[in-house]
């Protein structure tokens, strides 16, 4: 080791010379003795990394009094703040899983806030003065906006899945299609849940065709369930063929055998009306006579993030005792999210214009255009010469794993800074407050405007404006 570097490694000093030069004039006043300490500590513990590994030459102003307290201030200021946090979803893709899926409207919001921050008739029946079901709430909007006999809630759809095949097929066969054994993400895999819910699963059919025959031909006295699912991230085109619910509801009729449909993103609203691909309703699928439903809360529904479970009457009372629901249980914030975004359903127009992630789905070509526009008249009035700000076709996605094949053409703002990539003008952004996330592009820093808010782009603009001053 470099003898230069050595001395430095002695000159390191103690946690308490370090923290008895913050107690001096402490930077960060609010800071907890405890966290000041342990930032410090990570400080000199990082210091010491990198004079280890240095290859370039370092002097002692590395270690100077004022160094210290700058690094460690801003390693106090990393700690003292949130790491979830807010960012802005420039990427386009509206239900991104990264970026906590769904935005809740605003009135929904304040009702989560007011609920979360008061006592509230959680699993109290007001009306009688008695111990009431968590559940009550949400049962009587889901049955009339689905049309279902019954409906039930738990912590999200892998939990719906799970519990659903636990309670009805444990020890007993399941009937599936092979072209319908996905894997959703995240390990979510059809084969891999059934198999923990003690379920056994029977495979029909090609993976590009099944036939009704093939369905059939699996039933026994084992047999518990007839099972569909969703596809959702993947399409198959071209020779292919699948059993309708209806179909596979009567043959489950004729066998005295309950059908459930995994929907996977659930949507109450027919997104054909506003131009996207034609996705079954949640009502549809309800009235092809499926003994049980479940969906996503978070995903093309726009709400929180929740596994509701809606059907026939016996089914959905089986699966409500199983004791496992406790452990799926949903909290009261979510509930009340759920409730208020449920109620937005019962008029279609409303849900459209009030859900941000529904808005954003059928976002109409002129608003994103203009959105786009604004954003970059913006930039451009910064009035900088390093800075290049453009409008670009692109194509936002749904994501959450449905509609992979929908087309959503989209205007972009593409930025280049003089004197940076745009891998840093990325960084830089990512690093922002709030972070700003986009992609890149052609060499091109892009920001998606459909999923960017509108009162957002004031707070893009002033973060380039901070970029080009200070970079
Ligand atoms: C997304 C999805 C799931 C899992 O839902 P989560 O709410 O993410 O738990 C299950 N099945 C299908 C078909 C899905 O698309």
């Amino acid at each position: 080791m470099d003898p230069k570097h050595q001395l430095l490694l002695r000159k390191l000093p103690g946690v308490d010379y370090v923290l008895g030069l913050w107690e001096k004039e402490p930077p960060v006043q609010e800071a907890p003795r405890l966290v000041v300490v342990q930032s410090i500590r990570k400080t000199l513990g990082q210091l010491r990394s990198k004079i280890l590994g240095a290859d370039e030459d370092l002097d002692e102003t590395l270690l100077s009094d004022g160094q210290l307290l700058h690094l460690t201030e801003q390693a106090v200021n990393k700690a003292m703040g949130f790491n979830l946090r807010y960012v802005i979803n420039a990427t386009g893709v509206v239900v991104h899983t990264n970026l906590g899926r769904s935005l809740l409207p605003e009135s929904v919001a304040r009702h989560v806030a007011e609920i979360a921050g008061r006592y509230s008739n959680l699993e109290f029946d007001l009306e009688k003065g008695v111990r009431g079901s968590r559940y009550s709430c949400i049962e009587d909007v889901l049955c009339e906006i689905s049309g279902a006999e019954a409906a039930m809630v738990v912590n999200n759809n892998a939990g719906a899945v799970f519990l659903s095949l636990e309670t009805l097929a444990k020890g007993k066969e399941v009937i599936v299609s092979r072209g319908e054994l996905v894997e959703i993400g995240g390990s979510f895999r059809i084969p891999d849940v059934m198999a923990r819910s003690g379920a056994k699963l029977v495979e029909v059919g090609a993976t590009n065709r099944t036939h009704l025959p093939d369905y059939e031909g699996a039933i026994r006295d084992e047999t518990a369930l007839l099972l569909k699912v969703h596809t959702s991230n993947y399409s198959m085109v071209g020779f292919t063929a699948e059993v309708s619910l209806k179909d596979l509801v009567a043959l489950g009729a004729k066998y005295h055998l309950p059908v459930m449909k995994d929907l996977g993103s659930g949507n109450f609203v027919d997104f054909s009306k506003y131009g996207l691909i034609k996705e079954p309703t949640v009502q549809e699928t309800v009235a092809a006579g499926a003994d049980v439903v479940t969906f996503s809360g978070d995903k093309m529904l726009g709400g929180p993030q929740a596994g509701i479970i809606v059907g026939k009457k016996d089914s959905l009372g089986r699966i409500t005792r199983n004791p496992i629901n406790r452990a799926l249980r949903i909290d009261k914030m979510t509930l009340a999210a759920l409730e208020a975004t449920l109620h937005l359903y019962r008029d279609e127009s409303r849900a459209v214009s009030a859900i941000p992630t529904l808005l954003m789905l059928t976002m109409p070509a002129e608003a994103i255009s203009k959105r786009a526009r604004r954003l970059r008249n913006r930039l451009r009035k910064l009035a900088n010469s390093r800075l290049e700000a453009i409008i670009i076709n692109s194509s936002s996605r749904v994501g959450g794993g449905a509609l992979p094949l929908q087309e959503l053409p989209t205007k972009c703002v593409g930025v280049k800074i003089e004197g940076l990539s745009a891998n840093s003008v990325e960084r830089i952004m990512r690093g922002a407050a709030p972070p700003i996330i986009g992609r890149i592009e052609n060499d091109l820093f892009v920001m998606d405007v459909r999923t960017v808010q509108d009162e957002e782009i004031a707070i893009i603009t002033s973060t380039v404006k901070r970029i080009l001053a200070e970079e």
